[in-house]
């Protein structure tokens, strides 16, 4: 039985970790099985979380945090929550790989999720010039004219990343104004390199196996022209991810968890919500890590109130994990990939992308249950551009399944083990 468990990993999850576990009561963190530390893990600086002088980036921030939590006892599992039980005193938590979790109190942390156009292309083209992730895929755009959609800050910083990559940058906004903060839109209007389709939405993402062009249609005559470009990332904003929570807690009509403010109280006793899950008007880091650190005392605060019989504590700590993947480079990828007597698996990654950092202990995982029987290779795409380039990739992480010499089969993006595994056990048949 644990007293507390928190499902979800952000700022607002690993903020709670921290609180719970130096308050002794060695919290589990349900992180997600590919988006452990949330979004923050796909953005590039950060340079208005307090402390910092020069600024951070994301995914080092929530490295740290995660660190920090671990430090005090909080036990990391990277899988998905996959089913939860919250009205009862003991409430249930089923994840991806089967495991199940009792728990006292559970701090929901789930965060958002990145909206979609909504375009039927959208599935198809995903990783093939259309990303939610300039940091990770942007790299592969050098010297290529694309676009960004969307008018708000995530959209302007993706913006000026991109153009340390592409030899020009389209910013799309469906409005004549930036919903930006000044001072992002101002560093975007003083760009070179960027410009911007005012009053444009995008009507099609044209291209069978690659983005070529984008439809784009004025929102205010309804005119339509096409912006030829070689990728697109999308920036348009979050929605909550509270599917699960569906008929469990009360959500408002968007899906954004009610809490009893100024508390982080959910309508169940022992049930508390913070970070994006709950915010729709502030949405920053900082203020999903203040509402974390509230809902951990929060949820210490009923503990302390529950009949001392309950409070028995399972002190487990987290432990040490080795790697078991194989490192491999331009030079080695021959020996080691292409005349392996044995399947391979290779992992392209990058040291900038969030992603591929939450997918690393997955297929660690994997490298130890199917040692022997496949090989699992991590190529680091910056130092190794030659193979990533003849391998066609242009969004990280991309897995390749190589059997024989030949790749076999492809997977673009993060994706949570048992898909991985899946197909490995194809791979190996
Ligand atoms: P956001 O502020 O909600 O902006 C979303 C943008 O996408 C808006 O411009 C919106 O247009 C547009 N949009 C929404 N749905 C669309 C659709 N279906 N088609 C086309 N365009 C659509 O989201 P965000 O930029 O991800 O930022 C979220 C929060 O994080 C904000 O509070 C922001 O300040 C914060 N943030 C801060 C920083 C920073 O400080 N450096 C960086 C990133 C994010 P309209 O304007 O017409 O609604």
């Amino acid at each position: 039985m644990q007293q507390v468990v928190i499902v979800g990993s952000g700022p607002a999850g690993y903020t709670a970790a921290v609180y719970a576990a130096r308050a002794g009561l060695s919290p589990v963190v349900v992180a997600g099985s590919v988006t452990a530390g949330g979004s923050l893990m796909t953005t590039t600086e950060v340079e208005n979380f307090p402390g910092f002088t020069d600024g951070v980036q994301g995914p080092d921030l929530m490295d740290a945090m995660r660190a920090q939590a671990e430090r005090f006892g909080a036990r990391i599992v990277y899988d998905d929550a996959t089913r939860l039980d919250l009205a009862g005193e003991v409430k249930t938590i089923e994840t991806g790989s089967g495991e199940t979790f009792e728990a006292r109190s559970v701090i929901l942390t789930t965060g958002s999720a990145y909206r979609k156009l909504g375009l039927a292309e959208e599935a198809r083209l995903s990783g093939h010039g259309l990303s939610w992730c300039a940091t990770c895929d942007g790299f592969f755009f050098r010297e290529k004219e694309i676009a960004v959609v969307g008018g708000g800050d995530s959209a302007m910083e993706e913006a000026l990343f991109l153009t340390r990559f592409a030899s020009k940058v389209t910013i799309v906004h469906r409005r004549d104004d930036f919903r930006a903060s000044k001072i992002m839109a101002e560093r975007v209007r003083a760009d070179p390199k960027i410009e911007v389709a005012w009053n444009s939405e995008v009507a099609e993402l044209v291209g069978e196996n690659a983005v070529e062009a984008l439809r784009l249609r004025d929102t205010v005559t309804g005119d339509e022209r096409a912006l030829p470009i070689s990728g697109v990332f999308v920036a348009i904003g979050h929605d909550p991810r509270s599917e699960l929570l569906t008929g469990q807690v009360d959500l408002d009509d968007d899906g954004y968890v009610l809490v009893d403010h100024p508390s982080t109280a959910t309508n169940l006793p022992g049930v508390f919500a913070a970070g994006d899950l709950v915010d729709r008007r502030y949405r920053q880091a900082i203020t999903a890590s203040g509402t974390g650190c509230a809902a951990a005392l929060d949820a210490q605060h009923f503990l302390a109130g529950l009949p001392a019989c309950r409070r028995d504590r399972d002190r487990t700590s987290g432990g040490v994990r080795m790697s078991a993947t194989i490192t491999v480079t331009d030079a080695t990828f021959e020996a080691e990939v292409l005349q392996s007597d044995i399947p391979v698996v290779v992992d392209i990654w990058a040291t900038w992308c969030g992603p591929c950092k939450a997918i690393a202990p997955i297929l660690d995982d994997l490298a130890g249950e199917y040692d022997g029987r496949v090989k699992i290779v991590k190529l680091d795409a910056d130092a190794n551009p030659q193979t990533a380039m003849a391998a066609d990739v242009t969004s990280i992480p991309t897995l390749g399944f190589y059997r024989g010499g030949e790749r076999v089969d492809v997977l673009i993006g993060a994706h949570p083990k048992p898909i991985i595994a899946g197909k490995i056990d194809e791979l190996i048949v």
